[in-house]
């Protein structure tokens, strides 16, 4: 029996009637850090005297008493060992009498593990593993509690990473978890005043509570959040991720008493104030009102459109032509998306490209416009013109896994050779610095078709792109032209920009040439290639025909 004792996992004692030590196991030994030679004769409690706290005292005295009483006592509690860790055990005694000798046996049993599981538990049903924030449901109970008993105003906020998907693609998961973990820290680091709960609902979706006499009074608070968003992060990573990452935010805000009196429907008001933001660009703080609501139901029916529109053919190319500064010879054309919508009338893309990228329509958007576009190619090259379109594609669009056999198969079935087709990549699309669109673009290139850099100098890393993708174009955004004739920055840029074209064997268009001086300020800097309401606005195909009769009629 000594020897299952001295195996057993459970620490076990046996006390003489004066409760001082008789024998103790090994696993007491351990548990308790006193050998049983020292403890031999001792009084129970010895062991830890120094640590013992004025509350442990009094319960060894009340297990003394039991004992002495009722020959049995058990009890959860937590008890320093020699080394003054803390131990959460369960102890039982019980009196036993041996040819009329009495003993007490005590097994003590080490509940640590068990206490900190149901710690981890706890912590795991209401907070966020990553950040340690309060999740939603902790979230939901304390702004119930705060509006129970309230005499202020409470406003609820609703926040969401701009483009996290991208961020998450561009990252990998491990960044996007530390950009997530920096984020937190950041807004913690602001002390933001009134402010009663910030909890993380997951991804990049995150709440904050806040009381205070005048919900106005969050508004600086607010606006010290989006500040803090204009300073990027740093990210150490992989060569490709080793960057400064800005972290935009959109933010919906709704609050009590004059949205709403629950919490749920003051959550969702700002949810809708936080859906309408995102819808229009992010980037922005939004309050809930009425019109939000209209706006939101007027989305729903865009969205329906949409989808319609994909499905019955509605979006055409308009083609606005590219010319030569010096002769105003037409290069080729740009096909610009326009949505012949049955009861509003033919739109332009700022009316609804956004929303075609949240519904994530924009490989529809596109194969709609390549098939036109390819048509068009095929007929101008039956009627003796041979022209070039460019057409525009986020770069969402390559991640698609028919995007190239589509593109492909359009340039053999209409017989059209690869470099009639440029493909134009907006600079701001490509945060999105996946390897599929860099693998995507260069098989484009080889298959022969020509790539250009759109809105160039308006995105994040306008240079980096340039060494990362083999474009073949740089189209200058028409920002750095509207001044050309009159401001020096502007002329410097474009200079920059031309001459970085040269030395990387580029071609350059500078986009939106409004007037005659721009176009001979342009020629006069060397740029050969342009496009802008001064030479032609976009036109259906008809017109853009009738441009080229008449070109090849002069010629
Ligand atoms: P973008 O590709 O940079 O196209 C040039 C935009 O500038 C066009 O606007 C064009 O009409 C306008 N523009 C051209 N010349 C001038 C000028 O001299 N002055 C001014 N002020 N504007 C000029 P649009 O057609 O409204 O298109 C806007 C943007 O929508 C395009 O910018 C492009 O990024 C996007 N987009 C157009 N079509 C498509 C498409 O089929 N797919 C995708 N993904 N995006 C498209
Ligand atoms: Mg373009
Ligand atoms: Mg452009």
């Amino acid at each position: 029996m000594a020897q299952l004792c001295e195996q057993i996992e459970d620490a076990i004692f046996v006390l003489d009637s004066n409760l001082r030590y008789l024998s103790v196991n090994a696993s007491y030994e351990l548990m308790i850090g006193y050998k049983e030679s020292f403890l031999v004769g001792r009084p129970l409690g010895i062991y830890a005297a120094e640590f013992l706290s004025e509350e442990e005292q009094l319960i060894l005295k009340e297990i003394k008493d039991n004992l002495r009483e009722s020959g049995f006592y058990k009890l959860d509690f937590s008890m320093a060992n020699r080394y003054g860790e803390t131990i959460d055990c369960q102890i039982t005694y019980r009196k036993i009498c041996i040819d009329q000798t009495v003993f007490h046996v005590g097994m003590l049993r080490d509940m640590s593990a068990v206490v900190k599981d149901q710690k981890q538990v706890a912590h795991l049903l209401n907070y966020d593993q990553l950040t340690g924030l309060p999740n939603r449901k902790v979230f939901l109970s304390q702004a119930s509690d705060v509006l129970l008993d309230t005499y202020q105003e409470v406003v609820i906020v609703r926040l969401n990473i701009d483009r996290y998907r991208n961020l998450a693609s561009l990252l990998g998961s491990e960044g996007i978890n530390t950009l997530i973990q920096k984020f937190v820290k950041r807004i913690k680091e602001l002390h933001l005043e009134h402010l009663r709960c910030f909890s993380h609902f997951g991804g990049d979706d995150f709440a904050l509570l806040f009381e205070c006499q005048d919900g106005n009074m969050v508004r600086h608070q607010l606006d010290t959040l989006m500040q803090m968003c204009e300073i990027p992060f740093t990210m150490n990573g992989n060569a490709a991720t080793n960057a400064n990452i800005y972290c935009h935010i959109s933010v919906g805000v709704s609050y009590f008493p004059k949205n709403d009196a629950q919490v749920t429907g003051l959550l969702s008001k700002a949810e809708k104030a936080l859906q309408y933001v995102k819808q229009h660009g992010g980037d922005d703080i939004r309050w809930y009102d009425k019109t939000i609501e209209e706006a939101t139901s007027g989305s729903l029916q865009l969205e329906a459109d949409l989808r319609a529109a994909s499905a019955e053919g509605q979006f055409i190319p308009y083609y606005q032509p590219k010319f030569l500064l010096d002769t105003g010879i037409i290069t080729g054309f740009e096909a610009l998306v326009r949505w012949q919508h049955p009861t509003r009338g033919l739109l332009k893309p700022k009316h609804f490209i956004d929303a075609i990228l949240t519904h994530k329509l924009s490989f529809e958007l596109f194969s709609q416009m390549a098939n036109k576009i390819a048509h068009q190619l095929s007929e101008w090259q039956q009627q003796g013109f041979c022209q070039h379109i460019c057409i525009n594609a986020d770069a969402a669009e390559f991640s698609h896994p028919e995007f190239f056999d589509m593109v492909s198969g359009l340039l053999v079935q209409h017989n059209i050779a690869a470099c009639q087709l440029h493909i134009e990549v907006t600079e701001s699309s490509l945060i999105q610095r996946h390897d599929d669109v860099r693998k995507q673009l260069n098989s484009l290139k080889e298959l022969g078709v020509r790539l250009a850099l759109d809105d160039f100098g308006t995105g994040y890393a306008s240079l980096s792109y340039l060494q990362d993708y083999p474009f073949d174009f740089i189209k200058i955004d028409k920002s750095f032209i509207s001044k050309i004739d009159t401001d020096r920055t502007q002329h410097a840029i474009v200079k920059a920009i031309l001459d970085l074209a040269d030395a990387l064997d580029m071609h350059v268009v500078a986009e939106g040439i409004e007037t005659e001086q721009q176009r001979d300020v342009l020629l006069d800097m060397g740029c050969k290639n342009g496009q802008g309401y001064w030479f032609g606005k976009p036109v259906p195909a008809d017109v853009a025909t009738e441009m080229l009769v008449k070109q090849y009629a002069t010629e």
